[in-house]
C-alpha cells in the first residue's frame, strides 16, 4: 500500500474548500470539522498530514472489496470510453450482464433486478411493489433497524435518527424484532427470545387485520442499529407468517449482502428465501452508486400487463452496472466471500471475544464474517449503555474519547451510539485484522476508564 507524503497546506484548502460550499448530511454544520482525505488503497485510507487509517468502517460498510481494486477502477474506465450512459429502458450488454450475475447468486427465484442508485431508493421501490402486488396499504418493520433516509424508507427506520423527521408514517407499524442482550421481551434464552418474538408479530398482525398488511420489511442481520444476528428459527418463522397471511416478505439486504457476513447473502445462513430483496453497497463496493431490488416470480408476474409506476434516470447507470460485474467477478475469482467469512471465524470472533474477557467495558461483541458490533458498557452487571442512548445524535465523551485513541493509533473505526463496529473489507487480511484487534485493544483500555 502507497504511503502517504503529507502536505498540510493542500489539505488545508480542500477543508476550507469544503467548509465553504458542503452541507453534510445528518450534521450540525457548524460543529463538524470533516477529515481531508487524500488517497485510499486496499483497506487504508490517509489523510494530509501524513496520517494512514486502516478503514474499519468500510466508509459506510459499503467498500466490501477495499479501496481502488484495479480490475473495478479498469472495469469503469473502459466503460467510460465505451459509452458512459444511456436511458434504463434500452437493452444493454452491462446491464443484463449485471442483472444476471445478482439473480444468480440471490436466494430462491429472485431472478429479475430492478435498479436503483442505493439502498432507500430500494426500499421506496420494494415497498411500492409490495403495496401493488398486495393490493394492502400497511407495511411492518423493526425498532432497531435502519433503511435509508428518504420518506417512506426513513419512517420505515427504527432508531432515533427518524424521530426528528417522523411527521407522517402513512401506514407503516412498528414492531419489536429479537435481541437477547437488551430483551424487548424479557426472555432468558435465544429460543424464548425466537418464540416471544414471533408470537408478537402475530399479534401484531392480527391486530392491525392481515387483509391491510402488504409486507413485512427486516434487516437479515440489523447492522446500523448493532449487528444483532437473528436466533436460529426467528427468519423461518417469519417467512411462515408472512405465507399464512398472504404478507410480502423483504428481506433488505443493503448492508448485510454481497460478502459481509462471509456467504454472498445473509439470508443465506438461514435458509429463507423472501418475496423481494433489496441490495446496494456491496453490489459495487460503492465505486458508483448503485443499488435495487431483486423480484420473485410471482411478484415479477404482477407486471407483466400492468405497467410498474415506478422508474429513475439513472437505473442500471452504465457505469455502475460495469462496477458491478468486475466487483462480482473479482468477489468470485478472489475467493473474497470465503476470506470475509475465514476471517471472521478464525481471527475477528476469536480475537473480539478474547477482547471482552479482559476489558470491563464490552458487554457484548456478536457478528459474522466481517461484520461485527462490540457494545461498550459502563457496567456490565446492569448493561448500562457506556454512554446513555441519546436521540439528539449528540457527540459524547466516552465514546468520541474511545474513537480519538481509534484514529491516533491509526485505525478508522464506525462508531455508533455506545458500539463500535468493527467493519473492515472483506478483503482484508489476517495480518490486518489483528493489526486492528491490537489497535482497538488499546482504545478499549480508554472506555475502560469510564466504567464504574
Ligand atoms: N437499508 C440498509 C439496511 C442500510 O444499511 C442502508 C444504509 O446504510 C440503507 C438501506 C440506505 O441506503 P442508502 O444510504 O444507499 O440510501
Amino acid at each position: 500500500t502507497q504511503h502517504p507524503t503529507a502536505d498540510p497546506a493542500a489539505g488545508a484548502a480542500v477543508k476550507a474548500a469544503d467548509r465553504a460550499h458542503v452541507f453534510h448530511s445528518w450534521s450540525a454544520q457548524g460543529l463538524i470539522d470533516p477529515l481531508a482525505v487524500a488517497g485510499a488503497e486496499g483497506s487504508y485510507f490517509w489523510d494530509y498530514d501524513g496520517n494512514r487509517y486502516l478503514d474499519f468502517s468500510c466508509q459506510l460498510v459499503n467498500t466490501n472489496i477495499g479501496h481502488q481494486h484495479p480490475k473495478v477502477v479498469a472495469a469503469i474506465q473502459e466503460q467510460a470510453a465505451r459509452m458512459c450512459t444511456i436511458a434504463p429502458g434500452f437493452a444493454v450488454d452491462v446491464r443484463s450482464e449485471a442483472a444476471r450475475l445478482v439473480a444468480e447468486r440471490t436466494p430462491g427465484d429472485l431472478d429479475k433486478i430492478f435498479f436503483t442508485n442505493g439502498g432507500a431508493e430500494a426500499v421506496e421501490n420494494a415497498v411500492r411493489m409490495a403495496r401493488l402486488h398486495t393490493g394492502r396499504p400497511k407495511v411492518l418493520s423493526a425498532y432497531r433497524s435502519y433503511h435509508g433516509a428518504t420518506a417512506t424508507a426513513i419512517n420505515l427506520t427504527g432508531d432515533p435518527r427518524r424521530w426528528p423527521s417522523d411527521t407522517a408514517s402513512a401506514g407503516v407499524v412498528h414492531f419489536w424484532a429479537p435481541f437477547l442482550y437488551r430483551s424487548p421481551f424479557h426472555s432468558g434464552s435465544e429460543q424464548q427470545e425466537c418464540e416471544r418474538a414471533l408470537a408478537h408479530l402475530e399479534d401484531t398482525i392480527v391486530f392491525e387485520g392481515p387483509a391491510t398488511v402488504a409486507a413485512i420489511i427486516l434487516e437479515t442481520v440489523p447492522g446500523t442499529a448493532g449487528i444483532m444476528v437473528p436466533p436460529p428459527g426467528y427468519l423461518a418463522g417469519v417467512r411462515e407468517i408472512c405465507d399464512r397471511y398472504g404478507i410480502v416478505f423483504v428481506l433488505d439486504e443493503v448492508m448485510a449482502g454481497f460478502g459481509r457476513t462471509g456467504r454472498w447473502f445473509a439470508a443465506d445462513h438461514f435458509g429463507v428465501t423472501p418475496d423481494l430483496l433489496t441490495f446496494a453497497k456491496g453490489v459495487n463496493s460503492g465505486y458508483v452508486p448503485l443499488g435495487g431490488v431483486a423480484i420473485s416470480a410471482e411478484i415479477a408476474a404482477t407486471f407483466d400487463e400492468r405497467p410498474y409506476p415506478g422508474g429513475l434516470t439513472y437505473s442500471g447507470h452504465p457505469l455502475a452496472c460495469a462496477s458491478a460485474v468486475a466487483t462480482i467477478n473479482a468477489m468470485a475469482e478472489e475467493g473474497i466471500v470465503e476470506n470475509a467469512a475465514r476471517i471472521g471465524e478464525q481471527v475477528l470472533g476469536p480475537g473480539l471475544r478474547e477482547l471482552a474477557e479482559r476489558h470491563p467495558s464490552v458487554g457484548e461483541v456478536r457478528g459474522l464474517g466481517v461484520f461485527w458490533a462490540v457494545e461498550l458498557v459502563k457496567d456490565r452487571a446492569t448493561r448500562e449503555p457506556l454512554v446513555p442512548y441519546n436521540a439528539a445524535g449528540e457527540a459524547n465523551a466516552p465514546m468520541g474519547a474511545f474513537a480519538a485513541a481509534c484514529k491516533k493509533s491509526g485505525l478508522w473505526p464506525f462508531v455508533n451510539m455506545n458500539r463500535t463496529h468493527v467493519v473492515p473489507p472483506c478483503t482484508v487480511t489476517e495480518e490486518e485484522a489483528k493489526e486492528g484487534l491490537a489497535i482497538l485493544d488499546e482504545a478499549l483500555t480508554v472506555a475502560d476508564g469510564f466504567t464504574v
